[in-house]
């Protein structure tokens, strides 16, 4: 694939909208929100997830995805994620009570198990099929990462959930290669005390962030809108001199490598 496709862009379902995930090659995925729908019997050739964090619009679909095709898998389903997503994953959703855990149940006729976990820390990096897959830090409620893809020698960082964040903006900064910057947006900015307390943006606090940076020569993606404030999230971005060339993800947008 030459470009990554948006199964999932927004923040929340409604409207016809679907959450989080983004397929960066035909059997990886950043983020688990929406990989059924959108794939159909296609989804079974996702062999691995890397998670941003342990969100439900995040992770939904894991339990989807491998109930779905467990009898005519061959190979395990790995999940990437920080530790403490991992502990969340299988202690609040994979646990016989939510949902089965794979992870203990071999695949039929075979002694892997059908879900593989692996915690994953900030200076890893991972090479599957000459993709470049880098977790970064990122500032939200619970332990959380984006992940930055390398391709082709140039880089497309997504960023996931953040709010404020300067660690974010020095990954920005050191990124040299960076050609395209995926970064949320999920309130309007009257709503800038929630967006700080759940540890979100709005556009004014992304106007904020994004001025601090000294130059601004990637392209810039925006996603994570709640569904129901889309459209006046979208006008105020217009409004913005450093986001007019922005383009708000839907599903089914594709992003260039
Ligand atoms: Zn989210
Ligand atoms: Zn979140």
């Amino acid at each position: 694939m030459e470009y990554i496709e948006v199964l999932g862009a927004y923040g929340g379902k409604g409207c016809g909208k679907n959450t989080t995930c983004f397929r960066i090659a035909q059997n990886i995925v950043i983020d688990a929100g929406n990989i059924i729908a959108p794939l159909k019997e296609n989804a079974a050739a996702i062999e691995h997830i890397f998670l941003t964090h342990c969100h439900l619009d995040h992770v939904i679909d894991i339990a989807f995805l491998i109930d779905a095709f467990y009898a005519i898998k061959t190979k395990p389903l790995n999940i990437y994620g920080l530790k403490d997503t991992i502990a969340s994953l299988k202690e609040h959703i994979l646990n016989w009570k939510i949902w089965p855990d794979f992870s203990e149940l071999d695949l039929l006729d075979k002694s892997d198990k059908s879900i593989m976990f692996y915690e994953i820390n900030y200076a890893d990096k991972f090479d599957i099929g000459g993709i470049q897959i880098e977790p970064f830090a990122t500032c939200h409620t619970v332990a959380s990462c984006g992940y930055k893809i390398t391709k082709n020698a140039q880089a497309t960082m997504i960023t996931s959930d953040t709010g404020v964040c300067e660690s974010l903006l020095e990954e920005i900064k050191n990124t040299k290669n960076l050609k395209n910057l995926v970064i949320e947006c999920s309130f309007p900015s009257k709503f800038k005390k929630l967006a700080l307390d759940s540890m979100h943006l709005t556009p004014a606090l992304l106007e904020e962030e994004l001025g601090k940076l000294d130059k601004i020569d990637f392209n810039i993606f925006i996603n994570h809108l709640k569904p129901f404030y889309e459209s006046e999230i979208i006008s105020e971005i217009k409004g913005i001199d450093i986001l007019h060339n922005a383009v708000v993800l839907e599903d089914g947008s594709k992003i260039e490598y």
